[in-house]
C-alpha cells in the first residue's frame, strides 16, 4: 500500500490522504472514490506518495480509482490551483467545479465515449452455416467480417437485439473508438475584404501565435470585430490548433455561432448552461480529443480540457456575466489570461466598450492595443440627441418630440428600438390614498407588478405573491401601478401604434422555450416594427433595420454610490446606442433625461465611450480605486444584523494588526436586507497584490476557529465587480 493525497469538494482548506494499492495505475488529475465521514465522495488525486503524510495506520483506503487518464490534465490542474490560491477558495471545490456534472458524480467516462463493434476471434473463425437459421444475425456478421461498425452506423441497419445476440454468443464485441482530432480545413475560407484597421489587427493576432501575448481589440459597435476573429483563426485551424471563444450569452446572439459555422469546414461546438448533462460531457470529450476545432461558450468553457489550444478570444470582454457571482467567484477574463500564459498562446479581448481594467493594461502597454475606430462598411456611428424631460408633458413616459421621431421612422419602414432597463409592468403598486408601496418582506426592495402573470415579484429574492386587493397601510382598494416597466411600455405603445408589430425582449418574454428564437426571427424580418426591451438589447445584436434607438429612462442610474456604476452605465448606453444605424439607414439615439447637463451623459454624447473611459481612468487613479488599487471584499449575512457587523469587525481587527491594507467598513451593504437576511460588507484596498494576498491568507487561517463564523454566512470576493 502507498498513500495518495486527494482534493475533495468540501469547504475545508486542506487535502486528505488515503491508502492505495501500490500497483494501482493512478495519476495526478484522476478521479477517485473515497470514504469521507459516513459518505463516499469523488475526489481528485493531487499528489502521489506525499512524504509528510499522517500515520498511515490511521488512513482509510481508496474505494475505487475512476480514471486511467487524468480528467484534469496537468495545465488545467495548474490553472485551477492558481485560481484556488488567487480567489482563496478551497482547491477541492475548484477542481470539482471544473468538471461536467456527470464526471463530478463519478460516472464512468467510457460509458460516454463513442462505441464501435467488431468480431471477436471466435467470430472471425466462425463457419457461416452456423448462423443460417437467423438471416439478421448472418447479415450483421457478414458486415462485421468486412469492417467494424460505429454504434450509430450499426443501428441504422440492424437492431440492438441482433447485436446483443452476436455479443451473447461471444462472436462480436464492443470497443471504444476515441474521437479523432479534426482535420485542417480543405478549402481556404473566403472572408470580407478587410478595412485597413481590421487588417492590422489580424496581422497582430497572427504574429502572436505560438507565444503568450495579450491583445485588446477596441472596436466601436459595428466595426467588424467578428470578422477580425474569423480571419485571425483561419491559419490556426490549418495548423490543427483549437480556438476557444468566450461570449457573454450564446442564446442571445445565435448569429455569432452561425458565422463561425458558415466560415470554416471544421466542427464548431457550443458550451452553455442550457445543455443537458450528457451534451456537456460530449462537448468536453470533443474538446479533450481535439474532435472539436472551435468551442464557443460562456464563462465556464474556460475549464474545458483542450487537446491543442492555439488562441482564446473573449468577446464583449467588459461584460459582467464573465464574473461568477456566487461560490467560486472567479473572473473568466482574468483566468483566461492565466490559461493563455500556461498554454503559451495569445489571448484576444474584444469590445466596443472595454473594461477600465483592460483599457488600463492596453494604455500602459501590457496589452497590445488594436483600435478599430470606424464602422466596417463605412456607416456613421449613431448620433445622440438629448431629450430634456423637465417641464414636459409626457405620454406614457415619452416626450412629444420622441413620439414624433418614432412615427417618422416607422413611416419610412424602419425599425425603432426602445430601451428601458426595468422588466415587469411597474416597479411597485402604490396606494392612491396613503402612498403605501408594495414591498418585499424579505428584502429592502419593492416588489414589481407583473400584469400578465398577475403577480407581485421581488426581483432580488424571486419571491412572488398574488396581487393584494387592499392597501397594507390604510385598507383602501385604490392601488395603482407606480412607474413603468417594459411590459407596460409594450402595452402603451400598442395603443399608440395599433398597426405596428411589437417585439419585447426581456427575461420574462423570452422565458418560454423557443420564444427568444422567435423574437429574433421577427426582428430580422423586414418592415416597420417596434422593439422594446431591457439590457438584453445591448448584447452584440446586429439588427440592420433599426434606425432609431430611444433610451426611455436613465435617470435612476445616474446617481449611484457604486464606483463602478458610471463605467457600467456608459457601457450600457454605448452598446444599446450601437444597435442603431448598422444597416444602410443612418442611426439616431434619443436619450430622455431630467438631467441633460449631467457630466457623464455630456461626455458620452459629445466624445464617445473611448474618451469617457480615459477620463474615468484618471478619476480612478486620483481616488486610488481599481485598477490602481486591488480590491477584495468580505461580506456577511445573517438573520440579525449584529453578528454580521461583529464578524466583519473581527476580520478588520485581525487584518489591521498585520498588514498594510486599507479597510473600509464594516458597513451595511447598499441592499441591506435580501431574502430575509441582513447584509454587511468590509472592503479591503491595497496597492500591492502580495500584501493583499498575505492579509487574506492570514485572516482565513483564523476565521475557521471563531465561534461567530458559524453564526453568519460569509464570503470573500477577490476583485469584486458587484458591490451591492
Ligand atoms: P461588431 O462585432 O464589431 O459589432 P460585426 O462583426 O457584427 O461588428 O460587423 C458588423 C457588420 O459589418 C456585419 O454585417 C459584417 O458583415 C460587416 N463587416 C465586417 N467587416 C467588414 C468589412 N471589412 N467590409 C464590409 N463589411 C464588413
Ligand atoms: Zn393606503
Ligand atoms: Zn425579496
Amino acid at each position: 500500500m502507498t498513500v495518495v493525497r486527494v482534493a475533495l469538494p468540501v469547504p475545508l482548506r486542506q487535502h486528505f490522504d488515503y491508502l492505495i494499492d501500490a500497483n494501482a495505475q493512478v495519476q495526478v488529475g484522476c478521479r477517485v472514490l473515497v470514504p469521507f465521514g459516513n459518505r463516499k465522495l469523488v475526489g481528485i488525486v493531487w499528489q502521489l506518495d506525499p512524504n509528510n503524510s499522517f500515520d498511515s495506520n490511521k488512513l482509510k483506503p481508496v474505494v475505487a480509482v475512476l480514471d486511467t487518464d487524468p480528467v484534469l490534465p496537468a495545465l488545467l490542474c495548474q490553472l485551477l490551483s492558481f485560481a484556488a490560491d488567487y480567489y482563496h477558495y478551497p482547491l477541492g471545490e475548484v477542481l470539482i467545479s471544473a468538471l461536467p456534472a456527470l464526471l463530478r458524480e463519478g460516472r464512468n467516462l467510457a460509458d460516454y465515449q463513442p462505441k464501435a463493434y467488431q468480431l471477436t476471434d471466435n467470430g472471425k473463425q466462425l463457419d457461416a452455416s452456423t448462423l443460417k437459421r437467423s438471416a439478421k444475425q448472418l447479415a450483421l456478421w457478414q458486415t462485421l467480417l468486412r469492417h467494424q461498425l460505429t454504434e450509430s452506423a450499426l443501428l441504422q441497419q440492424y437492431s440492438r437485439a441482433t447485436l446483443k445476440q452476436l455479443i451473447d454468443k461471444q462472436l462480436a464485441e464492443e470497443i471504444i473508438v476515441p474521437p479523432q482530432p479534426f482535420s485542417a480545413p480543405q478549402i481556404a475560407a473566403k472572408g470580407l475584404k478587410l478595412t485597413a484597421a481590421q487588417a492590422m489587427a489580424v496581422t497582430a493576432v497572427t504574429k502572436a501565435f505560438g507565444r503568450f501575448e495579450r491583445l485588446l481589440l477596441e472596436g466601436v459597435t459595428g466595426s467588424g470585430k467578428t470578422e477580425v476573429y474569423l480571419q485571425s483563426i483561419a491559419s490556426l485551424l490549418s495548423q490543427q490548433q483549437q480556438v476557444l471563444v468566450i461570449v457573454p450569452e450564446i442564446g442571445l446572439t445565435p448569429q455569432t455561432l452561425a458565422r463561425f459555422q458558415a466560415r470554416f469546414d471544421v466542427p464548431v461546438l457550443c458550451w452553455h448552461s442550457a445543455l443537458t448533462d450528457s451534451e456537456r460531457l460530449h462537448c468536453w470529450l470533443q474538446a479533450s480529443t481535439g474532435a472539436a476545432a472551435i468551442i464557443i461558450g460562456t464563462r465556464s468553457a474556460l475549464f474545458l480540457p483542450f487537446w491543442r489550444l492555439g488562441l482564446i478570444i473573449i468577446d464583449e470582454e467588459h461584460d459582467q456575466s464573465l464574473k461568477q457571482q456566487d461560490g467560486f467567484r472567479y473572473h473568466a477574463r482574468d483566468l483566461a489570461i492565466k490559461r493563455a500564459a500556461l498554454h503559451h498562446c495569445p489571448i484576444l479581448l474584444g469590445s466596443a466598450t472595454p473594461s477600465l481594467e483592460s483599457l488600463h493594461n492596453a494604455l500602459s502597454k501590457r496589452f497590445i492595443h488594436l483600435p478599430l475606430p470606424d464602422r466596417a462598411a463605412g456607416q456613421a456611428l449613431p448620433q445622440f440627441e438629448l431629450v430634456d424631460l423637465k417641464q414636459q408633458v409626457l405620454q406614457f413616459g415619452l416626450a412629444s418630440q420622441t413620439l414624433a421621431k418614432i412615427k417618422q421612422q416607422l413611416a419610412q419602414g424602419s425599425q425603432v428600438m426602445l430601451f428601458l432597463n426595468r422588466r415587469g409592468f411597474a416597479p411597485a403598486l402604490s396606494c392612491q390614498e396613503c402612498g403605501w408601496l408594495t414591498e418585499c418582506h424579505r428584502c429592502s426592495a419593492f416588489t414589481t407588478y407583473h400584469k400578465q402573470s398577475r403577480q407581485l415579484v421581488c426581483h432580488h429574492c424571486g419571491a412572488s405573491k398574488a396581487i393584494p386587493r387592499q392597501c397594507g397601510g390604510c385598507g383602501s382598494t385604490q392601488l395603482k401601478p407606480l412607474g413603468q416597466g417594459t411590459e407596460q411600455l409594450e402595452e402603451n405603445l400598442q395603443q399608440l401604434f395599433p398597426d405596428v408589430a411589437i417585439t419585447r425582449l426581456d427575461r420574462d418574454s423570452t422565458r418560454r422555450k423557443g420564444a427568444l428564437h422567435q423574437a429574433l426571427e421577427d426582428i430580422h424580418g423586414s418592415g416597420a416594427r417596434l422593439i422594446v426591451g431591457t439590457q438584453m438589447l445591448a448584447k452584440g445584436h446586429h439588427f440592420p433595420n433599426v434606425s432609431l434607438v430611444v433610451i426611455v429612462d436613465v435617470d435612476g442610474a445616474l446617481y449611484s454610490s457604486d464606483f463602478r456604476a458610471p463605467e457600467q452605465l456608459a457601457q450600457l448606453l454605448t452598446q444599446v446606442a450601437g444597435r442603431a444605424g448598422r444597416g444602410s439607414c443612418g442611426g439616431t439615439v434619443l436619450l430622455q433625461t431630467h438631467y441633460p447637463e449631467h457630466a457623464l451623459l455630456q461626455d458620452i454624447i459629445n466624445n464617445g465611450y473611448a474618451s469617457f473611459a480615459r477620463s474615468a481612468l484618471l478619476e480612478r487613479q486620483q481616488t486610488c480605486l481599481p485598477p490602481y488599487q486591488h480590491l477584495a471584499m468580505f461580506s456577511a449575512e445573517a438573520h440579525q444584523t449584529d453578528p454580521c457587523q461583529q464578524w466583519l469587525q473581527q476580520v478588520a481587527d485581525g487584518i489591521a494588526a498585520v498588514a498594510t491594507v486599507q479597510l473600509l467598513g464594516p458597513i451595511p451593504a447598499p441592499m441591506e436586507r435580501r431574502a430575509g437576511k441582513y447584509r454587511w460588507q468590509l472592503q479591503l484596498y491595497s496597492a500591492n497584490r502580495s500584501s493583499m494576498h498575505q492579509a487574506l491568507e492570514h485572516i482565513l487561517r483564523l476565521v475557521s476557529s471563531w465561534p461567530l463564523s458559524r453564526k453568519v454566512k460569509w464570503q470573500l470576493d477577490v476583485d469584486p465587480t458587484d458591490l451591492t
